[in-house]
């Protein structure tokens, strides 16, 4: 599936249609921790795409479909058992290509195998249901079997933050379910998911009822119309999920949007307990994170205390080279998401803001992880309050009461989840109530991990539920059978 190149980068082909394909056109892939270019994938164009939809709607959707179901969970098992047998060249791509530290892209290949093996709880979810019609007079003499058939063909559309798991999660459920799968990973990431592509083959995978499609995002408009696509699953920024709904039309949709996360801080908190797994939320992937903290309302009964033990925290985050020892925090994705951060921590300065820690860019693509205290009367005009800003930095807020920080926490236009911290049970109550989120998180910071329990947001981020099992309501559609006696 790849060449080394004399200069040293590796050429890929990607899968479409049962083979390996290349094309005329190459997009070069760079990692982020010194902008060398590691790998060069082909850049397919429109018609190439538009066979593949052919082939997988007249061919692969079936081959897929008459599948038996334990077989399907079978293919699965053996998956992952390559995944594991390889885990060191996926380990190594996650390092070089997304600036993963070792240990977390073990733990993004460890997710990804224990996904694929958690299929059999999806299974569940496939069951139907029977409906007696003797509670209707309409209906007396009938009863009906309500069954869960695949949609068909699932367009998976993923972002560069989780290039294996992403894809991996989006697999297992759309195709445990029956469905084709073809998936456009992220352009800067897209390796993973064409490595994965060749475990699924080895692992004997219907041929045709897989394939990656790697081209640039822009040039996706006339895919995601198209008719032959009946569900896009979408993760990536809210922006771009938009389009996608506007231009895609009448389809089902799971989109998991634009995120960045409160943590709420109650006076009765133990500020150094919630201070570290604070800091792991907001630096954790460098904060490259849809579920990463980027407000902190604190209580003023613990304000000065969680002040002081967030700064030390932060000073133990060591940044660089991912693949150095003791290094926590690798570089950002692209240099542009740093000038980003360079203009957000600018224009909350100009507001008002102090920066406790961090503040300045060390690199094109590397940041110190970022800490500003804002008064609770200036976020709303914050950059940061309005936009989600991928990478590590957090702005900390006192406020008066939990009622106050709920509703600033509300007034985002995001709503993935929330974090709380404390001890006192109807304030932890009426956060669950009223925090307008997909998750709220007690005394922890928040994770989806591999969605054992169900992940997705609210408002601008998203719609639909991703976890182990739920998501299975989005790619199959109930069919009513009714039995007529009479
Ligand atoms: P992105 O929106 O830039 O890209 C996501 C995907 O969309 C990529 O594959 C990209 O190539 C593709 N794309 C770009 N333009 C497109 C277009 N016009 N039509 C179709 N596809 C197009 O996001 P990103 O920077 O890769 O990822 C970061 C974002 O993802 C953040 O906003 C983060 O919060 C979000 N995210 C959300 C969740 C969640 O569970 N809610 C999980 C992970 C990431």
């Amino acid at each position: 599936i790849y060449t080394v190149e004399t200069d040293g980068v590796f050429d890929f082909k990607t899968y479409l249609n049962g083979t390996w394909t290349s094309s005329k056109e190459f997009d070069e892939i760079k990692s982020p921790i010194d902008l060398e270019v590691f790998a060069r994938v082909p850049r397919l164009n429109y018609e190439m795409v538009d066979l593949t939809l052919q082939t997988i709607h007249n061919k692969g959707k079936w081959e897929i479909r008459d599948m038996p179901g334990e077989k399907r969970l079978e293919v699965f098992h053996k998956i992952a058992e390559l995944l594991d047998k390889f885990r060191q060249d996926f380990v190594n791509v996650l390092v070089i290509g997304n600036g993963k530290t070792p240990s977390a892209a073990n733990g993004e290949v460890n997710a990804s195998i224990e996904r694929l093996k958690r299929a059999d709880l999806d299974v569940r979810k496939l069951y139907g249901e029977y409906v007696p019609g003797d509670w209707s007079s309409e209906s007396l003499e009938a009863e009906a079997i309500i069954r869960r058939e695949p949609l068909g063909v699932v367009l998976a559309i993923t972002p560069f933050n989780y290039p294996l798991f992403d894809v991996v999660n989006k697999f297992v459920y759309s195709t445990v379910a029956g469905n084709a799968f073809v998936v456009k990973p992220a352009s800067s990431t897209p390796v993973p998911a064409i490595l994965f592509a060749r475990l699924a083959e080895l692992a004997g995978f219907p041929r045709e009822s897989l394939a990656v499609i790697t081209l640039p995002g822009r040039e996706m408009d006339k895919i995601v119309q198209d008719k032959r696509v009946s569900v896009i699953s979408f993760t990536g920024s809210t922006e771009t999920g938009e389009h996608v709904m506007k231009v895609g039309g009448v389809k089902q949709y799971v989109m998991e949007l634009g995120g960045g996360d409160s943590a709420i801080v109650m006076s009765d908190a133990d500020p150094k307990a919630s201070a570290q797994r604070i800091v792991m939320g907001v630096t954790s992937y460098s904060g490259q994170r849809c579920d990463s903290i980027k407000f902190i309302f604190a209580e003023g009964g613990v304000y000065d205390r969680l002040k002081a033990e967030l700064v030390e925290e932060f000073k133990k985050i060591k940044v660089g080279d991912p693949r150095q020892d003791g290094v926590s925090m690798g570089p950002i994705i692209d240099s542009k998401t740093v000038d980003e951060f360079q203009f957000a921590v600018e224009d909350a300065v100009k507001k008002g803001g102090v920066i406790l820690y961090g503040g300045k860019r060390l690199g094109p693509t590397y940041i110190e992880p970022t800490l500003i205290e804002v008064d609770k009367e200036k976020i709303k005009d914050l950059y940061l309050y309005k936009k989600e800003v991928f990478l590590s930095i957090a702005v900390l807020v006192k406020v008066n009461s939990v009622d106050e920080a709920i509703t600033l926490s509300n007034g985002r236009r995001y709503g993935l989840d929330a974090a709380i911290f404390g001890n006192d049970i109807n304030k932890i109550r009426k956060a669950m109530r009223l925090l307008e989120v997909g998750a709220v998180y007690i005394n922890d910071f928040p994770r989806h991990g591999i969605g054992y329990f169900p992940f997705g947001g609210r408002k601008d981020s998203g719609i639909g539920r991703e976890g182990i099992g739920y998501t299975i309501e989005y790619v199959t559609a109930y069919k009513t059978i009714v039995y007529n006696y009479k």
